[in-house]
C-alpha cells in the first residue's frame, strides 16, 4: 500500500509519516500543493492524506484538480479548519473523510484502514483467500487456522497480490506498493519475499507468470 502525505508542517508530517511506516505503508511525503500535483502524475497511490493550508497551491485546489482529472484514490483531509462550511466544502470537493487537528494517530490509522477497506469493497478488516486469512488491523495471518509469521514486507507483498486476486502484478508494481521515493530498492528483493512466502504458505500459492510477474492462484 502506497500513501501520499501532503503536509507542510514538519512536526505533524514527521509524526504521521513515522506512524504510517510503523503500519508498513510506503509513504511519499510532499510539502506543497504543486508538488502533490506532480506526485500523482508520476506514481499511483492507494490513498492521499491532505492538509488544506499548503504553500503554492491550497489543498482544496489540489483536490478539485485531482478529481477533475479523474484521480480516484480516497482522500482524507487533515486540517485545523473545523467550521462546518469548511468541512462541507472539503467533502463536496471530493474528499472521502475529514480529521480535525490535533488528532489522535490511532484514530487516523483506523480511518485509513476503513477507507482502504471500503475501496477494496470489504466491510471487515480481514482478507480471506481459500484457507488463508490476513487481518489488516492486527497483521495476523493464518493458514488453515494455524498462525503464520510473516515479516512486514512479506505481509505487504501478499496483501498487494490478494487485493487483486487472479491478476498478475509485475515486479515493478509490487515494488511501487512497497517502497517510497526515499527508500533504496535492492534488485531481486521481490523475488526473495516471494520465495519466503512460498516456503511459508506452500509452493503453489503464488504463481510466477514468466516474463510478466506474479499472481495468487484462485481460492
Ligand atoms: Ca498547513
Amino acid at each position: 500500500m502506497k500513501l501520499l502525505l501532503v503536509e507542510d508542517d514538519p512536526m505533524i508530517g514527521e509524526s504521521v509519516a513515522e506512524a504510517l511506516h510503523g503500519e508498513n505503508y510506503a509513504v511519499d511525503w510532499i510539502r506543497d500543493g504543486r508538488s502533490a500535483e506532480l506526485a500523482v502524475t508520476s506514481a499511483e497511490y492507494d490513498l492521499i492524506l491532505l492538509d488544506l493550508g499548503l504553500p503554492k497551491m491550497s489543498g482544496l485546489d489540489f483536490l478539485r484538480h485531482y478529481r477533475g482529472q479523474s484521480g480516484d484514490a480516497p482522500v482524507l483531509i487533515m486540517t485545523a479548519r473545523d467550521s462546518t462550511p469548511a468541512r462541507v466544502e472539503g467533502l463536496d470537493a471530493g474528499a472521502d473523510d475529514y480529521l480535525i487537528k490535533p488528532f489522535d494517530l490511532d484514530e487516523l490509522m483506523a480511518r485509513i484502514r476503513a477507507l482502504l477497506r471500503r475501496r477494496a469493497g470489504r466491510t471487515q478488516p480481514i482478507i480471506s483467500h481459500g484457507p488463508l486469512t490476513l487481518n489488516l488491523a492486527t497483521h495476523e495471518v493464518t493458514l488453515a487456522n494455524t498462525p503464520v509469521h510473516l515479516s512486514a514486507r512479506e505481509f505487504s507483498v501478499l496483501r498487494a497480490l490478494l487485493d487483486s486476486p487472479g491478476s498478475v502484478l509485475s515486479k515493478n508494481q509490487l515494488e511501487e506498493k512497497l517502497y517510497g521515493w526515499n527508500e533504496e530498492i535492492e534488485s531481486n528483493t521481490i523475488d526473495v519475499y516471494i520465495h519466503h512466502l512460498r516456503k511459508k504458505l506452500g509452493a503453489n500459492f503464488i504463481k510466477n507468470v514468466r516474463g510478466v510477474g506474479y499472481k495468487v492462484t484462485s481460492a
